[in-house]
């Protein structure tokens, strides 16, 4: 089969390989891979990974050869969440199969899915149903993720948001936004440089976009000056992180979403303690998240094809990354087979 692989760090090349070896997994033909920062760290080297690796996390495909149980038949398109879990471990018996001990990642530590073919545990099959449009399943995984990350918020009128700020509006805080307009929070600010994708999330569903350097006066002056109950950080810096801090009101929420850089120095601590922020921090998704993703994606109510930016068939998979690479681009998606 054809695959792309990182030989080394920096070299991505697409080549023949040996199919996977099932070995008590299901074997899936990869329809359409989604790329991310996640590859874009792999494929540099500053996530170290065994090389050859077949890169790739994001996957709809369908199932060629079930699992030793069965539980997929064969021809049943899937949604395959990369998490590997063992279900066995005290995590996984605490309903916490997303930080599983003995856990792993496709396209990281074991080969992925920027391959005709990717063999997954039965269990990280999410069956697909039929006529889901191609935008839509290209962004189940990330989705799933998103949706996961929501579970840790109290419910619309139980204690949760009536205003939140999203910063940072690439894929992750463009479906954030929509999951959060979704809950029926009223009052939405999305946060970003770039004007393309202000104008985009005011279509999507946000009552109030802001450059950063104006974020604080816009979300002070829609919040009355008390600031937002709930704050999704999306970028993945100390910058940002900081600032989605001091955008959250007394008693207000963070949701660390974006990973951010190992040292953080220089957060506002004493404004954390001084308003009593919860910070969470998400992360992956469970097996139920899939699942929610997926009839979300099928409702047709979120608007998921304008967040596809590109498309590049498997061969140029070298393409696709540099793409990603580009701040202007959204979802950049690999066309499998
Ligand atoms: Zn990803
Ligand atoms: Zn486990």
């Amino acid at each position: 089969m054809r695959a792309a692989l990182l030989e080394q760090p920096g070299t991505v090349t697409v080549r023949d390989v040996a199919r996977p070896a099932a070995g008590g997994r299901a074997l899936v033909q990869v329809t359409q891979a989604g790329l991310c920062g996640t590859d874009l760290k792999i494929a540099a080297g500053q996530i170290p990974v065994r090389m050859p690796r077949v890169m790739g996390h994001e996957m709809t495909g369908w199932v060629v050869q079930p699992g030793p149980r069965g539980i997929v038949a064969a021809g049943t398109p899937v949604l395959v969440n990369p998490a590997v879990f063992c279900g066995y471990c005290d995590l996984c018996r605490r309903d916490l199969p997303q930080l599983c001990r003995s856990g792993a990642l496709l396209g990281r530590d074991v080969d992925g899915c920027f391959a005709e073919f990717v063999a997954a545990d039965e269990s990280c099959l999410h069956p697909l149903p039929d006529g889901l449009p191609a935008a839509g399943a290209a962004l189940l995984q990330v989705q799933s993720t998103c949706v996961h990350a929501q579970t840790a918020l109290p419910a619309p009128g139980a204690g949760g948001a009536g205003s939140a700020v999203v910063v940072g509006l690439g894929v992750s805080g463009l479906l954030h936004l929509q999951l959060l307009r979704e809950r029926g929070v009223r009052t939405l600010i999305g946060v970003t440089r770039s004007a393309a994708k202000r104008d985009l999330a005011l279509q999507l569903g946000a009552s109030a976009v802001a450059a950063p350097d104006k974020a604080a006066d816009v979300v002070a002056d829609v919040t009355d000056g008390h600031g937002a109950d709930l704050c999704v950080e999306c970028v993945g810096s100390q910058e940002t992180l900081a600032q989605a801090m001091r955008l959250t009101g007394a008693g207000g929420t963070v949701l660390v979403f974006g990973t951010t850089a190992p040292a953080a120095d220089g957060l506002p601590t004493y404004e954390w303690y001084l308003r009593e922020l919860t910070i969470l921090n998400p992360r992956a998704a469970r097996p139920r998240d899939c699942d929610a993703a997926i009839r979300l994606a099928a409702s047709g109510r979120l608007e998921l094809a304008a967040l596809v930016t590109a498309r590049f068939p498997l061969a140029q998979a070298g393409r696709a990354l540099a793409a990603c690479a580009d701040p202007g681009q959204l979802k950049v998606v690999l066309d499998v087979t």
